[in-house]
């Protein structure tokens, strides 16, 4: 698109040195990182709410410990400390001897990203989808936006793309994938939901943990025969085996499909909620303490694991993260697993069924590189999130929060340094760049 010819025609609704598109955890962490560091920067989002997949899908654990010791900080950290002062996280269990670490509230984490955005001076359009990508000259110039006031252009001198499906890369048609190599389907997706009404005194939760395994037994035979929806097991087992049920996030509920096809996702948004009312049905009946439960809650949005992936300078793959590879532009660690949701939508993970041989050893981490948020092709382009330049497996590691919070952080210093320094985000100063990484507390060990 001629971008002299929009200007013209069209309104310009902002100007800044660095354009995030999409405010999951990515583009807020890439948004806080370089305002602090004196940049002007706009963000783009279009849902009411900043947080993405952590707030409006109530995904709400953080992984952050190599199974020996915490090796993600940072804005993670400093995000953990500010919800824990109204107290809307909490430790897991086993910290810090599981990967999982934190279990936080989406309503609280939302508030806190909000004054984190709005204390560095971050502008914030909610509520406004970025569209059509301006390229000017091999660069962007920004994105057009069809706003209730009509068609405007946000224009910024980096832009970077944290929207999950990489809807501004692929508008700028830069290459990308999607999906596993052999059919292209992305990994499965999950509404998460809450109940109350269950009775949760301990008499009741003992006897559902006596009964557990009976009533998966009759779930999987009914869902073998087609009378109940698919469902991933390890996880129910974890809900039904005692616990205390009542306003948790149920994170077990599978659909599987294309999460670039409008009309898709609103057809198995609708069928996610559907499974729900069998599963309520089938557990009144059979699941005890639960015959008064109702649906307190279904996600605001379908929780998508999996769109387009950017084919960029780096590729970090599967060797990269099970043998722990370190990278001379690392911007910090990732210590998740390969951890894939069945395409199809059974319910099979390979983090429930603990496949081994998609483990990383306790105590190893890998690096997650700058090198897999850059592109060849637009030097003022970054991607940050669950759409950088990862394989499908390898996503499967680096796309929980805390990693995606590691390359925001990232990137976001990274584009402050090269709006310091007059360079491209390529050629910024690595030594720079990590000491300025350091200094904002983030973790940083053993770079080559
Ligand atoms: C069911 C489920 C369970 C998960 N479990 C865990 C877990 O236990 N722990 C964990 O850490 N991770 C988990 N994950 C993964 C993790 O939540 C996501 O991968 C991560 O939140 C991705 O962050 P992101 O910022 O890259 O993208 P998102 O969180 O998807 O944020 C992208 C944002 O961009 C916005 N956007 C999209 N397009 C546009 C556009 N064109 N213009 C403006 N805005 C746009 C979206 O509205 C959204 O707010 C899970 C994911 C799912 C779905």
């Amino acid at each position: 698109m001629d971008l002299l010819r929009v200007q013209e025609s069209l309104p310009v609704a902002a100007e800044c040195d660095l354009l995030v598109c999409g405010g999951g955890c990515s583009g807020i962490t890439a948004a806080v990182a370089a305002a602090r560091h004196g940049v002007r920067v706009v963000l783009l989002e279009r849902w009411p709410s900043v947080g993405g997949m952590a707030t409006n899908a109530l995904v709400n654990g953080w992984h952050r410990s190599d199974r020996e010791e915490m090796v993600i900080y940072g804005l993670v950290e400093e995000s953990a400390q500010r919800a824990e002062r109204h107290g809307w996280i909490r430790r897991d269990p086993a910290y810090p001897h599981a990967h999982e670490t934190h279990w936080f509230d989406p309503e609280g984490m939302r508030i806190v990203w909000q004054r984190m955005l709005d204390e560095a001076g971050v502008r914030t359009f909610c509520y406004l989808t970025a569209g059509e990508p301006l390229v000017e000259g091999g660069r962007l110039r920004g994105v057009l936006a069809d706003t209730k006031r009509g068609r405007q252009a946000f224009l910024g001198q980096i832009v970077i793309d944290a929207t999950g499906d990489g809807d501004i890369f692929a508008k700028a048609n830069v290459p990308h994938n999607l999906g596993r190599p052999e059919d292209g389907r992305v990994q499965g997706m999950t509404e998460i939901f809450a109940l109350r009404g269950v009775d949760d005194s301990e008499e009741a939760r003992a006897r559902r943990a006596e009964q557990c395994e009976a009533v998966l037994a009759r779930m999987r035979e009914l869902a073998a025969r087609g009378e109940f929806p698919p469902f991933n097991e390890g996880n129910t087992r974890h809900y039904l085996g005692g616990r205390a049920l009542n306003h948790v996030g149920w994170n077990m509920l599978p659909v599987a499909g294309d999460p670039l096809d409008e009309e898709e996702l609103s057809r198995l948004t609708a069928l996610a909620r559907e499974r729900l009312v069998s599963y309520l049905e089938f557990w009144r009946e059979n699941v005890p303490g639960m015959a008064e439960a109702v649906i307190e809650q279904t996600a605001f949005t379908l929780g998508v694991r999996e769109s387009r992936r950017l084919r960029g300078r780096k590729t970090l793959d599967r060797e990269m993260v099970l043998n722990a590879v370190k990278q001379p532009d690392a911007l910090g660690h990732g210590v998740w697993m390969i951890d894939i949701h069945d395409p199809l939508g059974s319910g099979y993970t390979t983090y429930t069924d603990r496949d081994d041989r998609s483990m990383l050893a306790a105590g190893t981490s890998y690096h997650l590189p700058l090198g897999m948020c850059l592109t060849h092709e637009i030097p003022n382009l970054a991607v940050v999130g669950r759409c950088a330049s990862a394989t499908h497996e390898a996503l499967a590691s680096c796309r929980v929060q805390t990693h995606c919070m590691v390359l925001g952080q990232g990137v976001g210093t990274a584009a402050a340094l090269a709006l310091d320094s007059g360079r491209d985000l390529a050629q910024v100063s690595l030594p720079d760049l990590h000491a300025r990484l350091r200094a904002d507390g983030v973790y940083l060990e053993e770079v080559p």
